[in-house]
């Protein structure tokens, strides 16, 4: 560290651009200071302060004498010094990262008070209960979060003491009751802790802050930090801020503000204030508090600064800001400003009315939404209206708003019962206290998961987006019964095993019955049923639709789709697709065609190989001609035969069974028992590893010829009807040239004899899949052969690390997100630094080998946010991924380019 090093700065010293130094809440106290806003004086200590005392466990040697010359000047503006007996100065000392933290230690307040100096704050405040009252917090405060002392036992004393008192709130203990309860709360410290309630003022504040840097590393913060991906080496910052006080009389309060709805982005004045209180009153929900507007009618001189101040700062943050504020007889005072957490709508909606006040460039308003939140956007959603009573729907509970989406069922108890009913083709929602490991079929199983403790970051939240299955959790006031199987509604609603149940993973309601749910405008939108109108939904749809004009005016990334059949090709196109960046052929094979493949791999002659390959051949032509026609003008790539023959035939075991049934009984038939032989014959320990992708092209004759002659009639058909097909083929599995070399040959040769026999030159692409480690690293070599490289990113990911892309995130997933090996699955988003360095030295490898060639993705990373981003960084040409997530694909690509 240098020397010289300065630990503490001034609020006029810093700027919100110091966010790493002085915190969020610092940064902005500076900003709002340097504003000329009435921010109370005060100082901040610094992220590197707390970096050195956790490095070595001691605060740095020279923070004490810079505190203290921060202290002097403030007492000096002030006129009084901390916990002077007479007129004492008090101050907050809060914590504030860079990032907000749930699970840091976050205020304490009135330091500075002592059994000396509270009568002086009462005769300045002409005011005996206040002093008391605010003394009586202070060791409450601290005694719970500095020394470590069970808060319940000053709650349990406060509870004693309005009992005694026959008082039904803290407002009905008078100076002496407090006097008497500061006493008691002082016995709790000293028996709990061994020692007395510290008196000395600078030893008050200098333990709070060392109690905000140790709160960085309590079990809490660092889960969060893990889940969140917060680096752990950031540390804290702490603020000393000298204290107002909003409850001096009905001329004081406090409260919150937005400087527009968060919730819709409509401006207006959106807030909540609380007439003589203390900030943590109106958390702690003492006392109900009124709509910001009512401030008006209490002190409009207040109000009209307030509001001014808004402007101000929604003008030079130019974006929705959130404010804490006190008001102190009549004197108002910022304690708090940060661009404010916003939903989806409001975000979306937010962007454009910025760009539109020319606050914000169309570049800025792209980075200002994500496309998690248009996914979030795009999930169906309830129809509230019809939850009226007549419905006999109701809410019954609101928990955590964990992971979105809308979902009813039947309610069920246990993972066992949810995977049991599911299987019988039941809908339910799977009902638990707080969910752990062993759940995870169960979850699995459900449409949603509902839990009654834990917040966003708890067993049930964290799975549940992972799985991007509908999620509510910490519904408190509903009360779990497992045993029993049943859950208890306040005021009395009962809900049995097998009841319907309706919850709401983007609002966190719970409701009893079946809620109709309605599909998101936002989709309409993309679908194009959504027309013109004023209503509330139209706004949003307006602003998503200049958002990603926006995004699609920047973006270099193209977006394709994973489709194999022309529904979803045509809703794909809808969307904004493209092309085709991925049709599985094998999804060609199900249903009653599987037959024919059980012929193919049953066959024994040539001619039997041939017969069934004819029969196969009409019906691939007929799925690429409609494929190619919904995508007529755009590429399609059509990949070869991907998965172990295997899978067409019948399980293992069944067909055991059934054979050896039919031998007891003595009349097996002919044809099963070349089956089993088949079965046998093809059964692998590790299907993934054996004969599949271009290892079935290169064993089994005539299988890869029948698929790509169907594709070139087809494009050869739709070209004598004047389409446009544009189709490329696409060899799975290729881990080295030879492979594609010998498979290209035999293409090559097909697509000639169509050509001929057809008079059409038809310029179809050969490319292959990189989704092996040595395709990867022998990308330069391959590139000889291929016209294009898609990444499949599934199987690459399934290689590099080892994990079967099939078991892993069932079995030991969630201990792996536990214990922070990882933020999130490799499956969902790329493993930058493992199988995305591979990525990144393909593309170099492959376009030293052909410059023009062409790059793409489309394993299941192509949709995910983050790892389009990637894609960008690296040089793809395209991303592909499945049709619902191609806005979201198309939105993030913008925002990587803008
Ligand atoms: C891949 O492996 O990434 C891929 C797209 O192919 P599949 O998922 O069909 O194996
Ligand atoms: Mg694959």
């Amino acid at each position: 560290r240098q020397k010289n090093q300065k630990f503490v700065y001034d609020f006029t010293e810093g700027n919100k651009d110091l966010k790493d130094l002085l915190g969020g809440k610092g940064a902005n106290l500076a900003e709002m200071t340097n504003l000329g806003l009435p921010v109370p004086p005060g100082f901040t200590i610094t992220t590197e302060a707390c970096k050195v005392y956790l490095d070595t466990g001691a605060e740095p040697a020279a923070l004490r004498d810079e505190v203290s010359a921060h202290l002097d000047a403030l007492e000096q503006r002030m006129g009084k010094k901390l916990g002077q007996a007479d007129d004492p100065l008090l101050v907050s000392v809060r914590s504030g990262a860079k990032f907000s933290m749930p699970g840091m230690m976050d205020t304490v307040l009135n330091i500075g008070l002592s059994d000396a100096s509270v009568a002086g704050l009462a005769a300045q405040a002409g005011n005996e209960r206040f002093a008391w009252d605010s003394y009586r917090r202070l060791v409450q405060m601290f005694g719970k979060t500095v020394l470590g002392v069970d808060g319940d036992l000053f709650e349990d004393a406060l509870e004693e003491a309005k009992r005694a008192k026959g008082a039904d709130s803290d407002l009905g203990l008078d100076a002496a009751d407090l006097k008497q309860l500061v006493d008691d709360f002082k016995a709790i410290v000293a028996k709990e802790t061994g020692r007395d309630f510290p008196q000395e003022p600078r030893e008050q504040m200098d333990l709070a802050v060392r109690a905000v840097f140790d709160s960085w590393n309590t079990e809490r913060a660092k889960l969060y930090r893990r889940q969140e991906r917060i680096p752990g080496d950031l540390g804290t910052a702490v603020n000393i801020c000298s204290m107002v006080f909003g409850n001096l009389g009905p001329d004081s309060g406090t409260g919150v503000a937005f400087t527009r709805d968060p919730a819709s982005g409509h401006q207006g004045t959106y807030g909540d204030y609380l007439q003589n209180a203390q900030g943590e009153d109106v958390v702690a929900g003492i006392r109900n508090t009124v709509p910001l507007a009512d401030l008006e009618g209490i002190d409009k001189t207040s109000y009209d600064a307030l509001l001014a101040i808004m402007e101000t700062l929604e003008t030079h943050y130019r974006d929705l800001c959130d404010i804490e504020f006190t008001i102190e007889r009549g004197k108002l005072w910022m304690l708090q400003t940060r661009v404010g957490k916003r939903t989806a709508a409001a975000a979306f909606r937010i962007a454009t009315q910025l760009v539109d006040q020319g606050l914000i460039t169309e570049a800025e308003a792209l980075q200002r939404v994500n496309g998690a939140q248009l996914a979030q956007l795009m999930f169906p959603r309830f129809d509230d209206s019809a939850t009226s009573a007549a419905s006999g729907v109701r809410r019954i509970g609101w928990g955590i708003a964990a992971s979105p989406g809308a979902a009813v069922g039947k309610a069920v108890f246990d993972s066992y019962t949810a995977v049991k009913w599911s299987r019988s083709g039941e809908k339910v929602i799977l009902i638990r206290r707080e969910t752990n490991p062993d759940d995870l079929n169960g979850m699995i199983a459900a449409e949603g998961i509902l839990t009654s403790r834990g917040g966003k970051t708890s067993h049930a939240a964290v799975v549940a987006r992972g799985m991007g299955k509908t999620c509510v959790c910490g519904a408190e006031e509903l009360e779990v019964d497992t045993k029993r199987r049943r859950l208890t509604a306040p005021g009395g609603v009962v809900i049995e095993e097998g009841d319907l149940i309706s919850i709401d993973g983007s609002s966190g309601k719970v409701y009893v019955g079946e809620v109709p749910v309605v599909p998101s405008p936002v989709v309409e939108y993309f679908e194009g049923r959504m027309h013109a109108g004023a209503d509330e939904a139209d706004e949003l749809v307006q602003a998503v639709h200049r958002i990603m004009a926006y995004a699609d005016r920047v973006r270099r990334l193209r977006v394709r789709a994973n489709a194999d059949n022309a529904e979803d090709a045509s809703r794909a196109r809808r969307f904004g697709a493209q092309g085709i960046g991925l049709c599985r052929t094998e999804h060609m094979f199900l249903g009653e065609r599987r037959e024919l493949v059980e012929r193919l791999i049953l066959a024994d002659t040539d001619t039997e190989r041939e017969e069934a390959l004819g029969a196969l051949l009409p019906l691939q032509k007929a799925d690429f001609i409609e494929l190619f026609e919904a995508m007529d003008g755009l590429p399609v790539t059509v990949r070869l035969l991907d998965p172990p023959l295997h899978e067409f035939l019948p399980d293992i075991t069944e067909l055991s069974v059934r054979v050896a049934l039919a031998e007891s009984r003595k009349d097996a038939n002919e044809n099963d028992l070349r089956l089993l032989q088949a079965v046998h014959k093809l059964h692998e320990q590790n299907p993934m590893l054996g004969l599949r992708g271009v290892r079935l092209g290169l064993v089994v004759p005539g299988l890869f010829a029948m698929q790509v002659r169907a594709i070139a009639e087809a494009a050869a058909h739709r070209r004598s009807v004047k389409g446009d097909p544009r189709a490329e083929v696409m060899i799975p599995l290729v881990g080295t040239v030879q492979e594609l070399e010998i498979v290209r040959e035999e293409a090559d040769r097909v697509i000639a004899e169509v050509e001929a026999a057809t008079g059409t030159e038809l310029k179809l692409a050969i490319g292959t899949m990189i989704e092996l480690p040595r395709a990867a690293l022998t990308a330069g070599q391959i590139a000889e052969a291929a016209e294009f490289f898609s990444f499949g990113t599934n199987d690459l990911t399934q290689t590099v690390w080892g994990f079967s892309r099939d078991d892993v995130e069932a079995s030991f997933f969630t201990a792996y997100l536990e214990k922070g090996i990882f933020g999130v699955s490799p499956f969902e988003t790329i493993d930058r630094d493992g199988v995305g360095a591979l990525v990144r030295s393909a593309c170099q490898a492959g376009r030293a080998t052909r410059p023009g060639l062409k790059l793409g993705v489309c394993g299941e990373h192509g949709g995910d946010p983050e790892s389009v981003h990637f894609f960008h960084e690296v040089g793809l040409d395209y991303v592909s991924c499945s049709p619902f997530r191609i806005p979201v694909a198309r939105l993030e690509a913008g925002r990587a380019a803008a």
